[in-house]
């Protein structure tokens, strides 16, 4: 495979919504992705948080593989055993009661939309319909998770855009409380806003607003789509802050590697989904849900016990680096912001080059390595960090 090429070929065909660095990945096993001309790097994007058991991890491979060669595909006609198998494992390890699968984030969140509209138009009226969701979220880029998401950003140039949904400043009770009204079915929230920057939520507000919507019944729906399957070391992040929502979504970690969203809901909110309700053609796909089911068995107590001692080595590793301002987010789910005229884009590329994939969220780097790493992969990571930083001025 010739690097040129590829880039050339791409660049011909596929429409051009990607800022691409111009590498091309070929082969991965574990922590380590190859590219076209052969070299090597450590990888600590995980494929944006997806690839959970890092690359081709042989018990994801057999399963994945074993269910192509026997049954890949059926359509909801008709039912098969593993996304029944897979919901009933997520059902028992979240507390929640029933589980819609799609593809994809957006897709999830905009199914977590059309339940919690569904249970509150049902039980309150056809105007009850708001959905109130953070600045600086977000939440894909659909039509109507695009309108959830709280960047302006993204709210140009594709409207007219679904109604009724509105903004608060994370963190701000009262303007939640304020922004609340009759007609509010939702708040919908990450707890760790990703995209937005990796910024934990503060847990007295999480339990504010949780209290609040409870007493109100405004329904609670926590976008986990990268928060979620074990990347904060807990199977969730709602676990943290001690909060049981009406709505969850998962999807990047959830399929190791293979495009599957899930929307888990409490039985409130499922009794008023009914046949018709909602759908999709690829949603629950035996080979997807296969993918899922083998990273769910590795996730056992002893695989987070590893989330949690490699994100306080990283971290603790991470503060000592040269022009480290502040190290934020959660477990596995890093932010780092540097000092002034230390740009994050500028250190993402130096550590390519040095063979080290990381990411970048808004001002700050992020790193979401895949949940295997090993306490040699984090310090592997850490001195190409400081070989980069050491060269900063
Ligand atoms: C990535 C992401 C999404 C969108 O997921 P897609 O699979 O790209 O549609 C939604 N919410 C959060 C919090 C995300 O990080």
């Amino acid at each position: 495979m010739n690097t040129e090429k590829v880039i050339s070929r791409d660049n011909d065909y596929i429409l051009h919504t990607y800022g691409r660095s111009q590498v091309v990945l070929a082969e991965g096993e574990g922590m380590t992705a190859r590219d076209a001309d052969g070299k090597s790097y450590l990888d600590f994007t995980s494929g944006i948080g997806v690839n959970s058991l890092g690359y081709c991890h042989p018990a994801w491979v057999r399963a994945v593989a074993d269910q192509a060669a026997t049954l890949q595909h059926t359509s909801n006609l008709y039912y098969t055993a593993p996304d029944g198998k897979l919901a009933k494992k997520l059902c028992r390890r979240t507390g929640l009661d029933a589980v819609f699968f799609g593809n994809s984030g957006a897709e999830a969140n905009e199914g977590a939309i059309k339940c919690a509209r569904k249970y509150s138009v049902d039980t309150y009226g056809e105007s009850r319909n708001k959905v109130i969701t953070l600045v600086n979220s977000f939440h894909g880029r659909t039509l109507a998770t695009l309108t959830a998401t709280g960047q302006d950003v993204f709210h140009h140039d594709f409207g007219p855009f679904p109604g009724n949904f509105d903004y608060v400043p994370a963190g701000d009770f009262a303007a939640l409380e304020k922004a609340a009204d009759k007609n509010t079915c939702a708040v919908m929230m990450e707890l760790v806003q990703g995209e937005g920057g990796v910024v934990a939520l503060d847990a007295d507000y999480v339990a504010r607003v949780a209290a609040f919507c409870r007493e109100k019944d405004i329904l609670v729906i926590v976008d986990e789509v990268q928060t979620g399957v074990g990347r904060t070391g807990k199977f969730l992040a709602c676990e943290h802050f001690d909060l049981h929502p009406d709505i969850v979504t998962l999807a990047k970690g959830l399929g190791g590697g293979l495009p599957i969203g899930a929307v888990l809901m409490n039985k409130k909110v499922a009794d008023h989904m009914k046949p018709g309700s909602h759908g999709s053609t690829f949603g629950g796909n035996p080979v997807c849900c296969a993918g899922a089911l083998a990273v769910l068995d590795e996730m056992d107590d002893d695989f987070l016990a590893n989330v949690n001692e490699r994100a306080a080595q990283l971290r603790a590793g991470l503060a000592k680096l040269p022009h480290v301002r502040e190290v934020s987010g959660l477990g596995l789910m890093v932010g780092i912001a540097f000092d002034d005229g230390i740009k994050a884009a500028d250190v993402r590329a130096a550590c390519e080059k040095a063979g080290l994939l990381v990411l970048t969220a808004k001002t700050r780097l992020r790193l979401l390595p895949p949940l295997i790493l090993t306490a040699d992969d984090v310090d592997d990571a850490l001195a190409i960090l400081r070989s980069v930083l050491e060269k900063c001025v």
